[in-house]
């Protein structure tokens, strides 16, 4: 079993995180076009190699910013949002 960092709560199970999302699926302004906004929604890049993603540790409920390799599965950092993520 893989161990996550929270950045919270430390080194936990992989079992109490939960995927969010692509953290550099940026959300098109209202002027946008319905390409963009389709692009938006419903297609994932899948990167295969270093990402950049969004996940939330379960047991503290606090989302945070995890970059790791796709490949590999190794994490290379974790980031609180809201600073400088
Ligand atoms: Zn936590």
């Amino acid at each position: 079993m893989q161990l996550f960092t929270c950045p919270f709560c430390g080194p936990r199970p992989e079992t109490e995180f939960h995927f969010g999302g692509d953290a550099d699926n940026d959300r098109p302004g209202a002027e946008a076009s319905d390409a963009s906004w389709t692009d938006y929604l419903f297609f994932r890049h899948n990167r295969k190699g270093p990402a950049r993603e969004i996940w939330m540790h379960l047991s503290c409920r606090e989302a945070f910013l995890m970059e790791r390799d796709t490949v590999t599965h190794t994490v290379t950092a974790t980031l609180a949002l809201g600073g400088e993520a």
